[in-house]
């Protein structure tokens, strides 16, 4: 069981983002590699807690967490896990500003060099009915920019490798060490030294690869799943950025969902409502039949358990709801007039509802209670 990223920083449910930024930086201060040398355990909490803060400093990230718990993240090759030092020391920058440059960053993390990661990819994927309730695999071409083969980089001469320029000044608390981005090699510390001429300026060209994604059964519409390190190249020895793949519905031809529940209307004919029939229904793992019993009403609804969606929690299998309406021909032969005005006039056919025939809102309230 995987802790909850709560937990870990040590903080509230409905923690500010100043509060998760104040929470993270005491976590990443206590569990540094670089106070703690040697100690797997510290190492551990400081992958955690940045794994943590990762998610829950993005808005997106930290709702569908809210929503999902930590399958959010899950499921084949998606991120959420698995941050390794170079992206933790990325996110520095943004939660220590230069004050971390000159602090830590002797023990090679960190440093003036940044870590350079590539941009991120986005796809839509059209998944039908059936794929979502079942999980699929989904083999898509994407066009990623690829570090060109025999792109050689050389140290910059700006920087001297460090990524950074340094500035000494003198304030009124002494002198102070600034440190800026070096504009040279964007904070790379290399420059493209020489590359094939058909790559771009950065030394990549664009291709064209499959990726094969795995979907878990249960996503939503307008739901993203990530696929680490399937975006762009990064120049250098930087790591390749994401591929993120945000999840469309398809409309299915019979069945509405709903959560994780399904509807179906089916549609019978008055004589079959009277003496009773079996009918064959489509369900997203394939055919079923199911019985009507004789006396059927309109407006009754049979529920088909487990027939409906996996949660995408693990929280079980929604149910397939199918809505009996019967069906009334709209027109009629002499004999079939005659036929259905001899019924009118007898008793027995006048309507006369019983406990179970229940209105249609009492029969909602009772199915959501
Ligand atoms: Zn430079």
């Amino acid at each position: 069981m995987k802790e909850d990223y709560y937990e870990i920083l040590g903080i509230s449910k409905s923690a500010s983002a100043a509060e998760i930024k104040k929470a993270y930086r005491k976590k990443a201060l206590q569990y540094h590699p670089d106070k703690n040398p040697g100690d797997a355990e510290a190492e551990a909490m400081f992958k955690k807690s940045a794994e943590a803060y990762e998610v829950l400093s993005d808005p997106n990230k930290r709702s569908r967490y809210d929503q999902y718990g930590h399958r959010a993240f899950e499921g084949g090759g998606f991120g959420g896990g698995g941050m390794n030092m170079d992206d933790i020391f990325s996110q520095f920058g943004d939660i220590f500003g230069g004050a971390f440059s000159g602090g830590f960053g002797g023990g090679g993390f960190g440093g003036g060099r940044r870590t350079v990661k590539g941009s991120n990819l986005r796809i839509r994927v059209q998944l039908t009915l059936e794929e979502i309730a079942n999980g699929v695999e989904k083999k898509i071409k994407v066009k990623r920019k690829k570090l060109a083969k025999g792109t050689t980089y050389k140290t910059c001469a700006t920087c001297n490798g460090q990524g950074q320029v340094t500035r000494i000044q003198n304030t009124i608390l002494g002198r102070m060490q600034t440190a800026a981005t070096c504009s040279a090699c964007g904070g790379l510390g290399q420059i493209v030294e020489s590359k094939p001429s058909n790559a771009d300026v950065e030394g990549m060209l664009l291709t064209e690869e499959t990726v094969s994604i795995k979907i878990p059964a249960g996503v939503v519409d307008g739901m993203q799943l990530k696929v680490s390190g399937k975006g762009n190249d990064a120049p250098g020895n930087g790591i390749a950025g994401d591929l993120l793949v945000a999840i469309e519905e398809k409309p299915h031809d019979t069945l509405q969902r709903e959560g994780d529940n399904l509807h179906y209307d089916l549609y019978i004919s008055i004589s079959d409502a009277v003496l009773g029939t079996s009918k064959e229904i489509e369900t997203v793992t394939g055919k079923v039949r199911i019985k009507i019993d004789a006396g059927a009403q309109s407006g009754k609804i049979l529920r088909l358990r487990n027939k409906g969606i996996p949660s995408i929690n693990g929280y079980g299998t929604g149910d397939l709801l199918v809505h009996i309406n019967v069906w009334t021909p709209k027109s009629l032969s002499r004999e079939q007039k005659d036929f259905f005005e001899k019924m009118s006039q007898d008793e027995h056919f006048q309507p006369k509802p019983e406990k179970e025939d229940k209105s249609f809102f009492e029969k909602v309230k009772d199915m959501f209670s």
